[in-house]
């Protein structure tokens, strides 16, 4: 492969830019705000992405910092507006206050955040009785 086969995919791919038809290779996200609009930005690209989920509750003023990855494992591979609809703040026991949002820590954050982490998730036993 040589220069001629290089200046090819090159022209090909002005070609393509100044038709707008390569815009969705263009845009291959590296941050949420450039994500395309539609597509859902999950746990998954999130912790790809190298972002800490904060949940915060407004009530007891309370912000905790998950990792993307461990969330997907309690409640699945959802958006984070999803998760803000299923969490409820351990301390007062509310959903209505909660707050979620994904973000990309600063060099200095990276050090100091103390991270909630999942320690097990435990299936427990239920005994359901029905009288006949
Ligand atoms: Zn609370």
């Amino acid at each position: 492969m040589g220069n001629s086969e290089r200046n090819e995919n090159k022209r090909v791919k002005h070609a393509l830019d100044r038709a707008g038809i390569c815009s969705q290779f263009e845009c291959m996200p590296e941050q949420p705000e450039k994500w395309p609009r539609g597509a859902a930005w999950t746990l998954t690209h999130a912790h790809d992405a190298g972002q800490v989920a904060g949940i915060r509750c407004a009530r007891c003023n309370v912000t905790r910092y998950y990792k993307p990855a461990e969330q997907r494992e309690v409640i699945g591979n959802v958006t984070i507006d999803e998760v803000r609809e299923k969490v409820r703040c351990q301390k007062c026991g509310s959903r209505e206050w909660m707050g979620a949002e994904l973000f990309h820590p600063t060099g200095e954050q990276a050090h100091t955040i103390r991270y909630r982490r999942l320690v097990q998730i435990r299936w427990e036993k239920r005994v359901i009785w029905r009288d006949e």
